[in-house]
């Protein structure tokens, strides 16, 4: 049994979520946690809202309300998308409590004493009318690398690319238009050069990666530069410097506080446990290989954070980049053991916007649609290693034929059967060979699609869950249980629907991971009583160190079944079951086709 530390992609709180954010990294790190909970490990699943940066800076400005505002409203609903989903954090906290500027803070302290972070002198802008700074926000130009007129003075919002402000063709500021000065100013960088072997003797070990992840991964250490972890913005994490500390100008630039996410939450999470230690199992250095596991999940655009950037912050604190160096009082840290990398996915064709409302938002999807629909989709459908297509007739499609049709049905016959017959669960008589082929096939189910979660194949996952289910039909239609009503045939119905039965609760234990809410709902139609899939809860919560409270994720998920088949037990009570799944009308995909938005010429 190992400690596996579930890092999860932080959704920033600039607006609602969309289904193609929680395709890639949400419901594939949730499915992930569970079963390896199920099976026996102590899982540790983090993460929550990035606040900080540009972005929200700008969108706040706009909204006349504080950065802190706009977080707050969007850590809420992000929150509350997440909880709907069922995604079982153990803690889904936020990147502005006073924790996590402490555990950035201290991460920065450390990388500095070691020699990785180094002041330098760049070109920073300031107003020519006014002579203040101008931050980097309200600079505007032309991206020069991909031509988009309005890129902003850190970043591109049309190619993604980071930028700095005098690297924009025909800067202006936004405030008055004027050309903004450039004069020398410091910032500080982290020296990603010292990390290289460092990090390539890392990837050299690295097993089961996705092949595309890691060759990304190499590529990236072909040209390390230094990197800009500060920026002239006054919305962020202060700079643990002396002569830093107090300047209102300058903040720790958001991907460098965003990454230590993972480990701020783990120790926010040790400490609202009683136990602030607790959070070293999951990421002593010392326990590597043996016991301490680390699986980050995120889409492919964030992959350079997880497999260079943080294990760089990693090393260097630890004291092990080419400048050596000394662990702080956090002590050498785990690297990741792997980075789970998802592809995009896309809506009817086209890129998931916002603005053209090709889009649709977490909350507004489980309005309409129960949220183990979506993850059936996500699971056998979504954008695991090839950028997918979400289409509404594809999702019909699968929520009817294949949830419905296929898994509802089995459920629902062979509990409706049983229960009209018998009244409660019957006692298996003599096993024939088909009776012992179709157990076989739900048992083995146990290592298949266990290992294929294992190894982050979650779609080949859920297939063979699915074909479980198939046979499990095939052996219904086959023995027609429906046929033997005689006396003498009576002994012979209720080995059959005994064995429906214990296939069916085997086949639900599989599909747990995917799909929990309905888990639930099969085990107590069989019977089963008390929490079979556990769930997450909100919980306001107080700052741990004095800052304004704020709603978390968390749940307890110690109980719940375990990864293997338990044996029903004959004369368990058994009632006409309701419908576990709804089937959906056809006319859902035109309704839905009609509300995004319009040709995007
Ligand atoms: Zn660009």
């Amino acid at each position: 049994m190992s400690h596996v530390l579930a890092a999860v992609a932080w959704p920033y709180a600039n607006g609602p979520r969309h289904i193609g954010h929680v395709s890639g990294f949400g419901v594939p790190s949730d499915v992930f946690s569970r079963y390896m909970r199920m099976a026996g490990h102590d899982v540790l699943m983090v993460s929550g809202t990035d606040e900080h940066g540009t972005p929200i800076q700008v969108q706040a400005d706009a909204d006349g309300v504080t950065p802190r505002q706009l977080a707050d409203r969007y850590n809420r609903v992000i929150v509350e998308d997440l909880h709907g989903l069922g995604l079982s954090y153990d803690l889904f906290t936020r990147t502005t409590t006073r924790n996590h500027y402490a555990i950035v803070q201290e991460l920065f302290e450390g990388l500095h004493r070691n020699g990785y972070i180094v002041a330098r002198t760049t070109l920073g802008a300031i107003s020519p009318s006014t002579g203040r700074t101008l931050p980097d926000r309200y600079i505007e130009g032309t991206c020069p690398i991909c031509g988009y007129d309005g890129a902003r003075g850190d970043q591109c919002d049309n190619c993604g690319n980071q930028l700095d402000p005098e690297q924009l063709v025909n800067p202006r500021s936004r405030i008055n238009g004027e050309t903004p000065q450039f004069v020398e100013t410091e910032h500080f960088f982290l020296d990603l050069p010292a990390f290289a072997e460092a990090i390539g003797g890392w990837l050299d070990r690295r097993e089961n990666w996705r092949p595309n992840v890691l060759k990304f991964s190499r590529n990236l250490l072909d040209d390390l530069q230094p990197r800009a972890i500060t920026r002239d913005l006054e919305w962020g994490v202060p700079i643990p410097l002396d002569g830093w500390r107090d300047r209102a100008d300058k903040r720790i630039y958001v991907w460098f506080d965003a990454v230590i996410g993972y480990l701020s939450a783990s120790v926010e999470w040790a400490r609202r446990t009683g136990d602030p230690e607790a959070w070293r199992q999951w990421w002593s250095a010392d326990a590597q290989g043996k016991d301490a596991l680390g699986y980050y999940f995120m889409g492919k655009d964030n992959i350079v954070f997880h497999s260079v950037i943080w294990p760089a912050l990693l090393l260097g604190y630890s004291g092990e980049g080419d400048k050596a160096g000394a662990p702080g009082d956090l002590g050498k840290l785990n690297l990741p053991t792997e980075v789970v990398s998802s592809e995009y996915l896309t809506m009817e064709g086209k890129k998931f916007s916002s603005s053209r409302r090709v889009v649709i938002y977490v909350r507004d999807f489980l309005e309409r649609y129960d949220a183990d629909a979506l993850r059936y989709f996500i699971a056998a459908a979504g954008p695991e290693s090839n950028d997918t297509d979400f289409t509404w007739a594809e999702f019909v499609r699968r929520n009817n034929d294949e949830l419905v049709a296929g898994w509802g049905n089995l459920v629902n016959r062979s509990v409706s059967m049983a229960a009209k017959n018998f009244g409660e669960i019957p006692a298996a008589g003599e096993l024939t060979d088909e009776d012992r082929a179709v157990l076989a096939v739900a048992k083995t189910g146990f290592t298949t699609v266990g290992e294929l979660i294992g190894k982050h194949r979650q779609k080949a996952a859920i297939g063979e869950a699915m074909r479980v289910v198939a046979e499990a039909n095939k052996y219904l239609s086959e023995q027609a249980p429906w046929k033997l009503k005689s006396d003498e045939d009576k002994p012979r119905q209720a080995t059959v629907l005994h064995v429906a039965l214990q296939v069916v609760s085997d086949a639900n234990t599989l599909l747990t991971p995917f799909l929990p809410h309905s888990a639930q709902k099969v085990f107590e139609l069989l019977g089963g009583v008390g929490v079979h899939a556990p769930m997450p809860r909100i919980e306001e919560v107080e700052d741990l160190d004095g800052g304004p409270s704020y709603p978390i994720l968390t749940g307890d998920y110690t109980v719940g079944t375990r990864w293997e088949s338990v044996p029903l037990v004959a004369g368990t009570p058994l009632a006409a079951p309701k419908p576990v799944f709804r089937k959906l009308d056809p006319s859902v995909v035109e309704e839905e086709l009609a509300r995004l938005g319009g040709e995007d010429s």
